[in-house]
């Protein structure tokens, strides 16, 4: 266990950040895992890095400041907190999140506190997110097991067996054995997705059509110069990072107006510490028209209504139903492994990575480039096992992408 914890760290700072000597990095972590922290910022330390700054998280206090306090601290930011996210975006420090988020811990608050605080964060937090559009920070988000977040993806286990079950999990998804192999496993995989990524961008679809036995039925164009990225993405100066550990997934940009028809989700969709199933979107010329759930619908019509964006798509992501993480046939009740499952589109904010030349793109030639834009971002899966993808080229040929839930090609 020990071993892996270790390599998982090496694994998440070294081809995660990929933390360069004189650089910052902030960990955000909960304090029940601050020995993992440690592990990160001795490695870091290691490989150079100038400071490691921590950015301590308690699922408990969190919950209680929602529940207790004082009703106007929803409403703003104080300055301070935006001082520390902009500061340390603009002098390029490496952020790494560690999560092990209960994904009920807000269950039952007041869903009007939660939207008041998403709101103040996003307009408090805006140049910050202007800065990380410049893609000049390396980030990576890996998860840590907790016991209630075990608890709820092995829930016959006792606790103790459900912890180390998660984390076996996670270590399979990682690609982490213990061995020392992990670093050169992620280098092979990388490279495959990448593979597959250039055959979509050499196919420039101008929409995708998705179909399957849940209903789903949907008309997705994409963003005209969209591009599709995946395994890793290389910073303005040139830091090649993983965003995600695990990632499985490419995906792209949708065009903002360009998508009509039905879809359904396929796996239930974490939110605001609530969990929503049965989620189903009605789509006309892009925008969200009708929002369904069996549960949770308040969090969902919430969670779209944010802002004008939070209620059109941002991102388009294509993962073979025959990933490892969804062979190990698991819900895990986390978008990182979830999304990484499955085929998965994102209401809100889309990537400006995503697009021919993003990166120096102001707010305006973003939208005019076809890309939604909003405080939020939020991934629902909506792959299955049928699921057919049908490409449609610019000159008129369709061409099979996904056949019976998996890559034609
Ligand atoms: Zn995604
Ligand atoms: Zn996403």
């Amino acid at each position: 266990m020990n071993q892996k914890l270790q390599e998982y760290a090496r694994l998440l700072v070294e081809v995660g950040i990929n933390i360069q000597k004189g650089q910052r990095l902030i960990i955000a972590c909960p304090v029940d895992h601050a020995p993992f922290a440690r592990l990160c910022a001795s490695i870091a330390y290691e490989k150079g890095c100038k400071e490691v700054i921590m950015n301590w998280s308690d699922d408990e206090l969190t919950r209680k400041k929602y529940l207790m306090a004082d009703d106007s601290v929803f409403d703003s930011v104080p300055e301070w907190l935006v001082r520390f996210y902009t500061d340390y975006s603009k002098e390029k420090a490496g952020f790494l999140h560690l999560v092990s988020t209960d994904p009920e811990n807000l269950l039952g608050v007041d869903a009007d506190r939660i939207l008041r605080s998403h709101k103040s964060q996003g307009e408090a937090l805006k140049e910050y997110r202007e800065i990380r559009n410049k893609n000049i920070n390396p980030w990576s988000i890996g998860a840590l097991a907790s016991e209630k977040w075990a608890k709820l993806v092995f829930p016959k286990l006792e606790p103790e067996k459900a912890v180390e079950a998660l984390w076996e999990k996670i270590f399979m998804a990682v690609r982490v054995k213990g061995d020392g192999t992990a670093i050169e496993a992620w280098r092979a995989h990388s490279k495959k997705l990448r593979g597959r990524m250039k055959i979509l961008n050499d196919y420039n679809f101008k929409s995708l059509h998705y179909k399957n036995g849940l209903g789903t039925d949907l008309i997705v164009e994409l963003a005209h110069d969209h591009v599709w990225e995946a395994g890793g993405d290389t910073t303005a100066d040139g830091q090649f990072y993983m965003p995600n550990m695990p990632t499985e997934e490419i995906f792209t940009a949708n065009k903002r107006d360009g998508i009509n028809g039905v879809v359904y989700a396929s796996m239930p969709l974490c939110r605001d510490g609530n969990v929503i199933e049965g989620l189903r979107f009605e789509i006309k010329d892009g925008k969200i028209v009708k929002a369904t759930a069996d549960k949770g619908e308040g969090i969902l019509k919430n969670a779209i209504s944010v802002d004008e964006g939070a209620s059109y798509f941002g991102e388009v992501a294509l993962v073979p139903f025959d990933s490892p993480i969804s062979n190990s046939k698991t819900l895990f009740y986390s978008t990182l492994y979830d999304e990484n499952a499955s085929c998965h589109f994102a209401f809100g904010r889309a990537y400006p990575t995503t697009v021919k030349g993003g990166i120096g793109m102001s707010k305006e030639q973003l939208k005019e480039a076809g890309l939604n834009d909003s405080i939020t971002h939020v991934d629902f899966m909506v792959g299955t096992s049928d699921l057919s993808i049908v490409g449609l080229t610019h000159d008129g040929r369709e061409v099979p992408v996904f056949v019976e839930g998996n890559f034609a090609f």
